[in-house]
């Protein structure tokens, strides 16, 4: 009987081995074909041996997955790997609705990862112990009116905030205006943690507040998290109390 394929939609993590899933080592392990970004590619060489192995530019994100699909229509196991969890702005969605589009039967497993948010939060120390919301400030997919729509919802609701990208060399104006947006709900003195390249090589933390944030070096790997009324810093550590004590 032919063999049936399958698709993993893997997430890496934010990059150093450790904090890959054993589930996801498993599946990239699995596969025949390994389909990712080159950048991501990079991070799993040792485990790609005697595999097939296609690395593509970025914003080729539609024609990876028409790609995938076709591997796996041909009766191959193959992996489509992507950075932090898949399913958050990562390519499980893409995906899934290539397969529905071309209305095929193939089994498609998504393999969660550690987004980009719970590993900044770790480096902080516990930032996002309670209600958070998580924002990109890329306008290229979303309308920026859109994007200034929940950032005033967030901090109405004095949600600690996770700013995905945050920067680019394009797009510089959004942090600066989601800033303001951010100091009409929340005290200046809110603190804010910067940091880039949480959890792998080239990690950088800063902890300020909502007043200086922009004299820092912001880019588009780096995580922006905004505290809420109680958040805290102590002991070079950013806090938001879970409320126990109350
Ligand atoms: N799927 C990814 C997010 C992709 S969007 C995830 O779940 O993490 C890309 C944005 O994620 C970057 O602009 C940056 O804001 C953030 N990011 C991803 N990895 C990061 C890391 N290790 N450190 C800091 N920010 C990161």
């Amino acid at each position: 009987m032919e063999q049936k394929g399958r698709i993993y939609v893997v997430g890496l993590g934010p990059g150093n081995r450790e904090y890959m899933s054993m589930r996801a080592i498993r599946a990239i392990e699995d596969a025949e074909v390994v389909i990712g970004y080159k950048t991501y590619i990079d991070l799993i060489r040792d485990l790609l041996a005697g595999k097939e192995v296609i690395d593509s530019g970025m914003r080729k994100e539609v024609e990876r997955c028409h790609l995938t699909l076709d591997k796996a229509l041909e009766g191959k196991k193959v992996a489509l790997v992507s950075s932090g969890d898949a399913g958050v702005y990562g390519m499980a969605g893409i995906m899934l609705e290539i397969k529905d589009e071309r209305d095929e039967d193939i089994d498609i497993e998504i393999v969660p990862g550690i987004t980009a948010a719970s590993a900044a939060s770790a480096v902080l120390g516990a930032p996002m112990m309670h209600d958070f919301a998580v924002i990109s400030l890329s306008d290229l997919l979303t309308d920026w009116e859109l994007i200034k729509k929940r950032l005033t919802c967030a901090a109405m609701g004095d949600f600690v905030v996770a700013l995905y990208n945050p920067k680019s060399m394009g797009r510089v104006h959004q942090i600066e205006e989601a800033r303001e947006i951010m100091m009409k709900y929340k005290g200046k003195d809110t603190p804010v943690g910067i940091v880039k390249n949480a959890k792998r090589q080239g990690e950088e933390v800063i902890i300020t507040d909502l007043e200086h944030m922009l004299d820092y070096a912001i880019d588009m790997l780096t995580v922006v998290v905004i505290g809420n009324a109680h958040t805290y810093v102590k002991n070079g550590k950013m806090i938001t109390p879970r409320g126990y004590q109350r």
